[in-house]
């Protein structure tokens, strides 16, 4: 089935933390990374054994990549399709592009969850004006537009409160096909991080809630304030998608809880997630270490939560204080990215607390 030895090597698509995250936690396991990457500036390459800076259309890049690697994985879904073709006449890919490309797309990701009758919000193709004029009709205002690929941290997306915000918002979308989505009155938002192994067992983590400042996500927290029928749906729904696409590897299912506890699911990410770094420190194995095993075809390992935990993200210049965020007690995690731009992601702190539930 194509496994990883022991001391092999696996390669990581894509530059940043997640990959950087991955690739210390393959080493732990002595598994060495090749992380394979357009900019030359790469937070992930300075903890890897090897750096391949090349574009992932590089055809002859690809191939010498594939050939010194026993696997490849992927740190971001945005991945070309092209690129995991050529990769697999070489070496295994995983997760499997279908999982890639079904995230890249939020109508493809929306008829995917809904076919397998998971609730999201009520959606409708947009790619003009007429069509949004159709989709306002339909599902009525308070909306979100948002372009149907590309959009993260919030970027690409549109509230339209009142009908008349429509030709704006379709002008903000430049002209990139797009969805609208009618607003959900969540609750709170929760994230289910999953894994499945080659062989098709799974592992979920305990929900994570999760809160957003302008856009981008500020804290997850474990438990999650939800009572245990919904713990159970999300994870129910969350293995539901890892199952339905023969998934491989970790994957982050971002859901919206609704007043009276219906789930919906706003988001798939193949891939290890924002909302499951503090399985860091909350558990014995971290979704890095977890999405290493899956797709290296090692077993799975124990997602059980020990503490409760707090995982805050250091946005832009809050990170600049090394010093002072070193003191308290908390762990630090910081991923050695040059320079703080407002809204970029330079680290995150865990604090630990003892179990409540
Ligand atoms: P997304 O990029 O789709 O993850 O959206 C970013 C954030 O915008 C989410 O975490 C929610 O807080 C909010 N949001 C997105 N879609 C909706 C929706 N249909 N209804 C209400 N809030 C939403």
């Amino acid at each position: 089935m194509n496994i990883v030895p022991g001391g092999g090597t696996l390669g990581i698509l894509g530059s940043g933390q997640l990959g950087r995250m991955l690739a210390i936690a393959a080493a732990r396991l002595g598994i060495d990374a090749h992380i394979y990457a357009p900019d030359p500036d790469s937070p992930a390459a300075r903890v890897a054994s090897r750096f391949t800076c090349a574009a992932y259309d590089d055809r002859t890049a690809l191939e010498q990549f594939a050939k010194s690697v026993d696997a490849v994985t992927t740190e971001f879904e945005n991945v070309p399709a092209e690129t995991c073709t050529i990769l697999k006449e070489y070496v295994p890919v995983r997760p499997d592009d279908n999982a890639l490309e079904i995230a890249q797309d939020r109508v493809a990701e929306k008829i995917f969850l809904n076919k397998q009758g998971i609730g999201t919000a009520p959606w409708r193709a947009v790619d003009d004006t007429g069509m949004l004029d159709r989709a306002i009709n339909a599902l009525g205002t308070p909306a979100i537009l948002k372009t149907r690929r590309f959009g993260y941290d919030g970027k690409g997306q549109v509230r339209i409160t009142t009908p008349h915000d429509a030709a704006d918002a379709i002008r903000q979308m430049n002209g990139a096909p797009a969805i609208l989505e009618g607003f959900v009155p969540f609750e709170r938002e929760i994230s289910v991080i999953a894994a499945r192994g080659i062989d098709g067992t799974r592992a979920c983590y305990d929900p994570g809630e999760n809160s957003h400042k302008d856009g981008i996500l500020r804290t997850t927290k474990v438990p999650a304030d939800i009572n245990t029928q919904t713990r159970n749906e999300a994870l129910a729904v969350a293995e539901k998608i890892i199952d339905a696409l023969d998934y491989t590897g970790v994957m982050g299912v971002e859901m919206f809880v609704e007043p009276d506890g219906t789930l919906l699911v706003n988001e798939i990410a193949p891939r290890v997630h924002n909302t499951g770094h503090w399985t860091l420190e909350g558990c014995a194995i971290s979704q890095f270490e977890q999405h290493v095993r899956a797709v290296c075809g090692w077993p799975l390992g124990d997602t059980h939560r020990h503490s409760n935990a707090v995982m805050t993200n250091l946005i832009g210049d809050e990170a600049d204080d090394w010093q002072a965020l070193t003191k308290q007690s908390q762990a630090v995690h910081l991923y050695g990215k040059g320079a703080s731009r407002p809204g970029r992601k330079m680290g995150h702190l865990t604090r630990l607390s003892p179990k409540t539930q």
